[in-house]
């Protein structure tokens, strides 16, 4: 656990709670519900035994969190990354009760991760820890409790895992249990790029306030991976310039515009941006300096510290991924002059498409996806639309007016529910 007080670094738990801390003073909510909102509801730390291909037992570790549930159901994606703690889990979780406040959704907070590799995994290993994580969690996942959907390195295919293992032990139907499922087996059509769309919509409408110019703009994406690749595809058609995009490997960069079709093509052949020869070579640390209209960190948290704001050279940050700024960064990005649109709003594309596939599993039918389109379209713009007016009354920053909107939105839910007994 870092302790600030001895100079190390916040982890993602320490940045929720400053911003929590923030936003109960600046609504004035009341101390009780505050403190409440301190602690997770309930976490859940699992053992994942997995029968290694060469014979042996690696014993991983798993948790699931449900923050808050006062407004719904626990709803959140699962992740399978190294880094992986429960601090961490914890973040994202309270993260997911912020943004389906947000953005509207009859929905609480929740998250899920287990410690691992898994490019270091067989397909077969990754199917195996895939289900016994899932048998350890299913006391905590329902249509009604909790529903898991994808995050960091899970797909519809580790979806489908899920959903079919649940299904085993439980001996029903549980599709209206998990989003993010795969069309052959209850999915949504306009799932996977919805994350990517709400991120569209959230950097139209900040370039609207902003009196800039999104036809011709710069946009630099770090990341291109289920976001940043959609993403880059969204920019380039709605008229902007991608002239910088970075992942794990490399980065490329191209005052003319890279073209997204041909990065694609090459990325599916070489597995990474590294080596295009349609822009020229940069660091992936360098494309933070790419002057540019708009930045959108596509990737892990905390990639945006104190160093990188200092140097960035773009007006907006839209945040695709989940924490990419830390606290002590939102600082100096805010004595800049630079817009963050905070990923309780910004990245709420995917678990709106995820409310749409819980509710079209539960009625049983199939929306057809213009109709998707049109509601996640118009749900980030009213959530949106809410920041703006609320950082305008308050005269502060987008992320201090999202959190001040969520926690108003999570504390009149508790308040009117009361606190059992
Ligand atoms: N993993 C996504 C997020 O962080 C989607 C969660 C969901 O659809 O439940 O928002």
């Amino acid at each position: 656990m870092a302790d600030p007080a001895a100079g190390e670094a916040k982890d993602a738990w320490d940045a929720v709670l400053e911003r929590l801390d923030d936003a109960a003073k600046l609504t004035g909510i009341d101390p009780d519900i505050h403190r409440k909102l301190r602690i997770p509801k309930r976490v859940l730390e699992v053992a994942v035994p997995v029968r290694m291909d060469d014979g042996h037992l690696e014993v991983f570790t798993g948790w699931r969190v449900h923050h808050d549930t006062t407004r719904g159901p626990g709803k959140g994606g699962i992740r399978f990354h190294p880094g992986v703690n429960a601090r961490e889990v914890s973040a994202l979780a309270a993260g997911m009760t912020l943004k389906t406040a947000v953005a509207g959704l009859p929905f609480g907070g929740a998250k899920g991760g287990v410690r691992c590799d898994p490019r270091a995994l067989s397909l077969g290993e990754l199917e195996r820890l895939t289900r016994r994580y899932t048998v350890e969690i299913a006391p905590l996942l329902g249509p009604d409790l909790d529903i898991p959907a994808p995050d960091v390195n899970t797909d519809g295919r580790v979806m489908a895992w899920l959903l079919d293992t649940l299904s085993m032990l439980k001996g029903t139907d549980v599709a209206t249990s998990v989003t993010g499922k795969p069309l052959s087996v209850g999915g949504t059509k306009g799932h996977s790029g919805a994350t990517s769309t709400g991120v569209l919509v959230c950097a139209r409408a900040a370039f609207k306030e902003l009196g800039l110019d999104l036809v011709g703009g710069r946009a630099v994406v770090q990341g291109f991976g289920k976001v940043g690749g959609p993403l880059a595809f969204l920019l380039a058609s709605a008229g902007m310039r991608v002239v910088a995009i970075s992942d794990v490997d490399g980065a490329t960069y191209n005052q003319g515009g890279l073209d997204p079709a041909a990065l694609a093509d090459h990325v599916a052949a070489a597995g990474t941006v590294a080596g295009f020869d349609g822009g020229d070579v940069i660091k992936p640390d360098e494309i933070w300096e790419v002057p540019a209209e708009l930045c959108v960190p596509a990737a892990l948290a905390g990639a945006l510290d104190v160093g990188v704001a200092g140097r960035l050279a773009a007006r907006v940050v839209v945040e695709a991924a989940n924490g990419p700024t830390t606290p002590d960064a939102d600082h100096v990005l805010e004595d800049r002059g630079i817009h963050v649109v905070p990923d309780i709003l910004a990245n709420a594309g995917g678990v709106t498409a995820s409310y749409f596939e819980w509710a079209q599993s539960r009625q049983g039918m199939q929306w057809e996806e213009d109709v998707l389109a049109a509601r996640l379209r118009r749900s980030m713009e009213v959530a949106s639309v809410d920041v703006w007016a609320r950082a305008a009354q308050l005269e502060v920053s987008l992320r201090r007016a999202a959190f001040a909107v969520a926690v108003e939105r999570v504390a009149a839910a508790i308040a009117a529910r009361g606190i059992f007994p």
